[in-house]
Order: C-alpha cells, then structure tokens, then sequence
C-alpha cells in the first residue's frame, strides 16, 4: 500500500533520513518496520514561527516495496540529415531548451554563440576576477550556457503558467541536476554544479546531430521578402535555414542597436535597477530563523521583501544566501554586479538585489533613441559605477547606514566581491529620486527584518541587468516577428523570460510553435 502523508519536522529531525521515517510510521499509526520506504514529494520550510519548522508531503510505501521517485524520460531524435533546419542565436536557457525540444520534433539546431564554452569560459572570469580584465564576448553574462551559468541556480519561477516548470526540473534531472530540485519549494543548483550539467546538454546536442558553434557572434542579417536568409557572424556565414530563434539575452545591446538601424521594429521596457546588499549571513540566518547560531540543521537563511514607495515597485532580486557578489559587467568601463552561490551556499555573506521599477519616465532624457532609451540611461548608469569605483571593475560601496544618512563610509567591512570595493557616493550615481526609494526601501525592510539596518551592511553598485530593457515584438499566437516571418525573438533579452526556468519555458514554447509551422519530421 502506498499513503500519501504530511508532516511537520523539526530541523535535527528533517536532517535524517531514519528521524523522517520514524515520523512518518508515527503518521501512518504503524511501526517503522512496515515501512519499505518513502518518497519525498515536497519540502519546504517555515521560518515564521519562533522555532523553524520543516513540512513535508511524503508517499509512504507500507507492506510494498518502495520505489524511487520517478524521473520523466526524453526521447531526442536523430537530426544530422534533418530536411529542417533552424538558426538559434546564443546558447543560454532559452536557447538551449529550444534545441532539445526542436530535436525532440527532428528538426535540427544550428546555435551560433558570442562566447565561449563553459570550460573555457571559466578562465575568462578568473581574469575578470583577479585582474579586472574584462572579455566583451566571454563574461557572467555571455557564454555557453548564458547568464545563469555562474549563478545561484535558482530554479523558482513565478512563470508557472508560461509553461511545464515539471518538465524543465526533470530536463536538469537527466542531464545531471540532483533530484532534490524536484520536491524543494526554493530549488537551487549552484556555480559548481551547473557548468557539468551545461555540458551535458551541449553532448547530448551534439550526439544526435545538432550543432554549436562557439565564438559566432551575430552580427547582421540579411532579410528578403520579410525573411531572414542570412546570418552573418563574426566567424562566417550561415544561410539555409528555415527559421532564426534569437535568443540573445538582456545584455546582447548589439543585437538591439542592429534591429534599431535595420528597422525592425522593438521598444523600451520597463526594467529594474539599484544595487546589491550584502550581509554577513550569520546575521541574516539570526534574524530570520530568531535565534543566535543557525546551527547544523539548517539551511543559510532567505528573505525576500517588496514595498510600494511613491507608487513604485521597490523589492529584492535574486538572493543569494551563502553567496558572492559577481562582476556581471559586459563592456569595459561600465559596472554591473549580480549575484552567485555554491550548491552548499557556504561563504560567509548573504546578497541580494536591492532594486525599484523604472520607466519611461526615468529615462526621458535619453528620449530621442527611441525604443533604446531605456537601454541607454542603463548603460549611463553603469558608466558613472565604473567611474566611482575608480576603474578596473572596482565596485563602488557604502555602508546601508551611511547611504541613508547621507555620510561618506570612512571605512567598509569585508566584502565578497573579488574585484575590490572601494567606499563612494552611491547616490550620486542614480537619479536622485531612484536614491530615495532605495533608502526608503531599506528602512521599510528594517521594519520587517529587525537588524536589517546595520553598520555591517553594504551596497555595492550597480545592480541594473535585472531584465532587459527592450522588448522585441512577436506575432501573439505565431510568436514570430511581426516584420519577419521566419524570426522568433525568444528569452529574457526579448522580454518574454525573466530567470532560468521561464527562460528554458519560452525557448520551448517557440520551439514547439516552429515545430508546428514547419510540420514534424
Ligand atoms: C550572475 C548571475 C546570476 C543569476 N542568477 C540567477 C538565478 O539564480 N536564477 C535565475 O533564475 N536566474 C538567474 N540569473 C538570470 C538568468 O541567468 C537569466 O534570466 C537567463 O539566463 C536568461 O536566459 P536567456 O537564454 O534568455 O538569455 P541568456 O542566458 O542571457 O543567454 C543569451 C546568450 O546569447 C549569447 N549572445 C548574445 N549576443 C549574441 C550574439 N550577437 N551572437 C551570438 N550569441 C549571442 C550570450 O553569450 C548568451 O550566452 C542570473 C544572471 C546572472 C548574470
């Protein structure tokens, strides 16, 4: 018999795997001994009361031998001698989802990637790292796997309705991912895990036919009778193809300046901006789970905030508990931090975006660009960062007391940035209205989290590549550019994914829909 079962576990018990078997026999009203096994299903935790606790939906398998959790199974077909063939441009999660499910129809990919693979990649963020040297095609943000790949992981998604978030979970499973991504209610893979994972999906690509190739930036294309029939990369041509997917990201500003002047039609969209916070974790694990020691039993500790100031959005972004800040910067002399973690989330700091909506409002100065002003007032404030850190990716810092109270930081803490910090100003980087709401922001959140407002806190600046700034339209129901028939914008850049997983959703979303147009094979 099986029996489906929830149950509330303290830290020390969900912590072993015979103290959860004891509790679900307590459960079911039955000894131990009856018990073959038991499958988590979901597992979360509540931190809200005094004393954390862990609820767990399990299925119990009594009397009956246990099974393990089952795993769904992808079938990809042969696709070197495809008569189909589509064009993908960049290898992050949307393109690459799209790949495997275009070769799930037998339609062969083609991807065309700026930067490196993710081995070599690696080397490139290490110079970044220790000598602020900065590679314009290989970085956080491009390169095999996209931005996410030197992240946290995080596999959270309030997209559920674009798409199967189940299928992307058990897609990671096979290609590496642990399982617990699949029953954890804030699932993260972490920096150290994913790359391997990455690569899987590149072999996988390439045993049944598809193809990469890396260092191939796109850099034009040529467009007859509303279709692309050639694309041009920095490493040749490619022409004979059905269809493009343009899955680029919200950093390829290339990509968005190339549509401008060849007018094919996008615009300015709302996006996010402000800069990253940073705690010792202890602090945020004692504020959080009440206590003075997290202790050996539970996770390094979370938040999450948003606020409404003067009618704006003003939130946290993309938490990394356990974490290190990232230079996520594209070009040299602009300044973009963001966030990673190791799978065990061990480092010592807890950071987060600190961020506020912005609008067309926000960058009217920049109004004569037209659909690329919100992409330019970005970069101008990238550009005053990369100044007030004083060059080679120095970030410019303050401590969160100081920015409210208008001080200089004579001094800063330790921080986990690798480039250095370097105490400065930071609201003479941003508007001053934007200043505002990001003061204002951290002495609400102090209200929600006591401690929060602490000499030890910093802010570390510019957190602005939290979606892109430019939305690239697509026909509603044939998802296809309205101007170019054979052109599928795709992903974050277009404005369509905003993470990993609705990311990987609308490559597979598209790849379905040409998979529909061109016929299955
Ligand atoms: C440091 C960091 C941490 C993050 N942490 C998380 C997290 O924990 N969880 C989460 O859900 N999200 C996270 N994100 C955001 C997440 O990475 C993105 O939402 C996601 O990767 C978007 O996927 P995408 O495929 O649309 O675009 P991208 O991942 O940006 O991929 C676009 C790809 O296109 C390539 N490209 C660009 N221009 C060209 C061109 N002209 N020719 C060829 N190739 C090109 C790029 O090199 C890149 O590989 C993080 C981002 C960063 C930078």
């Amino acid at each position: 018999m099986q029996k489906k079962l929830s149950l509330l576990l303290t830290p020390e018990e969900a912590a072993s795997q015979h103290l959860i078997k004891n509790r679900v026999a307590d459960a079911a009203g039955i000894i131990p001994e009856k018990i073959s096994g038991f499958q988590i299903i979901k597992k979360s935790l509540d931190a809200r009361g005094k004393i954390p606790r862990f609820l767990f939906k399990v299925n119990a398998f009594i009397d009956e031998p246990y099974q393990e959790l089952p795993t769904r199974f992808f079938q990809f077909q042969h696709v070197s001698a495809a008569k189909r063939k589509v064009i993908i441009i960049g290898a992050g999660p949307a393109g690459l989802f799209a790949a495997l499910k275009l070769m799930e129809n037998g339609i062969k990919p083609v991807i065309l990637e700026r930067g490196k693979d993710v081995r070599s990649r690696r080397r490139d963020l290490a110079a970044l790292n220790k000598h602020g040297i900065l590679n314009p095609e290989s970085n956080y943000c491009f390169g095999e796997g996209g931005a996410g790949t030197y992240s946290d992981g995080k596999l959270y998604t309030r997209s559920v309705k674009r798409g199967d978030v189940n299928r992307i979970l058990h897609l990671l499973v096979h290609f590496g991912a642990e399982k617990n991504i699949l029953y954890e209610s804030r699932p993260h893979i972490g920096t150290n895990k994913l790359p391997q994972i990455i690569t899987e999906i590149r072999n996988t690509i390439c045993a049944y036919g598809g193809e990469f190739h890396f260092e191939h930036k796109a850099v034009d294309f040529e467009i007859k009778n509303n279709r692309i029939t050639k694309v041009y990369t920095s490493n040749g041509v490619f022409e004979e193809f059905d269809a493009v997917i343009l899955a680029t990201g919200h950093s390829a500003r290339d990509i968005f300046s190339l549509l401008f002047q060849k007018n094919i039609s996008l615009f300015a969209k709302p996006f996010a901006l402000g800069v990253r916070v940073e705690h010792p974790q202890s602090l945020i694990d004692s504020i959080q789970f009440h206590c003075a020691v997290r202790g050996p039993y539970l996770p390094p500790a979370y938040y999450n905030f948003s606020h409404q100031i003067s009618g704006r959005g003003a939130f946290s972004f993309c938490m990394c508990p356990g974490g290190i800040i990232a230079p996520a910067s594209t070009s040299p002399g602009e300044l973009v931090v963001n966030g990673w973690s190791p799978s065990k989330r061990n480092n010592p700091f807890a950071n987060s975006g600190l961020v506020t909506e912005i609008s067309e409002k926000d960058w009217k100065d920049f109004k004569n660009a037209g659909p690329l002003a919100g992409m330019l007032f970005q970069q101008s404030v990238e550009k005053k960062a990369y100044e007030a850190g004083g060059g080679n990716f120095v970030a410019p810092a303050q401590r969160i007391i100081d920015f409210c109270e208008n001080r200089f930081s004579s001094s800063l803490p330790d921080c986990s940035y690798i480039p250095g910090i370097n105490p400065a100003n930071i609201q003479e980087i941003f508007p001053s209205h934007i200043s505002n709401i990001l003061k204002q922001a951290i002495r609400q959140t102090e209200k929600k989290m006591k401690g929060y407002y602490t000499r030890e806190a910093i802010i570390v600046a510019t957190e602005s590549r939290t979606s892109s700034p430019v939305r690239i339209p697509r026909d509603e129901k044939r998802l296809h550019h309205p101007q170019v028939c054979n052109l599928y914008p795709c992903g974050e850049g277009a404005g369509y994914a905003g993470g990993i997983v609705s990311a990987a959703m609308d490559g597979e979303k598209i790849a379905e829909q040409i998979a529909v147009v061109l016929g299955k094979f």
